[in-house]
């Protein structure tokens, strides 16, 4: 299995626009980041989580040329804006693209897609199969899945385990019996925001606590602001099996 971090950045990305702090300044590639998504290839499948604002960007620069499923995560813009992109998907594999979202995603979609889901369709818009997700474990394609609910703020959001590799993202607060679901993973994708506290991500700490005491091998952060400092600082003062994650990123188990 291959897991490529297609962004690792917050919902403004980095750099942010105007801004002249350090971080956007940076000349480090690893100080670029696009808004938070992974690709994991497995078994001759390839499957999206999210499809934020970036996502036609990050197809291009991973030459991405099959797309089996997209799972999300939640509803809020940073994770789901780049769907319509999904065209060119619909038109090299002829076929709808299969979409897994919770019924309050789907809600969101119909509403921010419409005219993907009207009786008498626009030609050429995009073609999306709807698949419910619960809290269940689930298969696509032949791959196992494992939800994990976890908290942003007030919003439940969806985690996803494949095999040995756990993915959470956008999560503040995640429940004993989720984390059962977590622990036995070898390599753990978690969102952290920045050092300082915010109300709906984990700080730098809160994500360093919870790799440790879920006993996961190795780690890597997401969802990463412009606050946290430059990638090549914050990666030093960090444990050796904790990482900063930064773009095209790739892991293999
Ligand atoms: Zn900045
Ligand atoms: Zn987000």
């Amino acid at each position: 299995m291959r897991i490529t971090l297609l962004g690792t950045g917050t919902s403004q990305g980095v750099p942010v626009i105007g801004c002249k702090c350090d971080v956007c300044q940076s000349s480090d590639p690893r100080d670029n980041r696009l808004r938070t998504s992974i690709m994991v290839e497995t078994e001759g499948k390839t499957i999206v989580v999210d499809t934020g604002p970036d996502f036609r960007q990050q197809m291009l620069s991973e030459n991405v040329n099959q797309l089996d499923a997209v799972l999300f995560t939640h509803e809020h813009k940073d994770h789901m804006a780049g769907l319509d992109d999904i065209r060119a998907f619909n038109f090299i594999q002829r076929k709808e693209m299969t979409v897994y979202a919770s019924d309050r995603v789907q809600k969101a979609l119909k509403r921010d897609y419409f005219y993907a889901f009207e009786e008498k369709k626009y030609p050429g818009v995009p073609q999306i199969h709807l698949t419910d997700l619960h809290n269940e474990p689930f298969e696509v394609e032949g791959i196992n899945i494992i939800p994990i609910e976890v908290m942003h703020y007030k919003m439940p959001v969806f985690g996803f385990r494949f095999g040995d590799f756990t993915y959470i993202t956008d999560a503040n607060y995640i429940s004993r019996k989720e984390k059962e679901k977590i622990k036995g993973s070898k390599v753990m994708v978690i969102n952290a925001l920045r050092k300082t506290d915010h109300i709906s991500h984990f700080t730098l700490d809160e994500a360093v606590d919870l790799v440790n005491e879920l006993d996961v091998e190795e780690a890597y952060i997401t969802h990463i602001s412009h606050q946290m400092g430059l990638h090549k600082e914050v990666e030093n003062e960090l444990p050796q099996n904790i990482h900063l994650g930064y773009d095209g990123l790739k892991i293999e188990l």
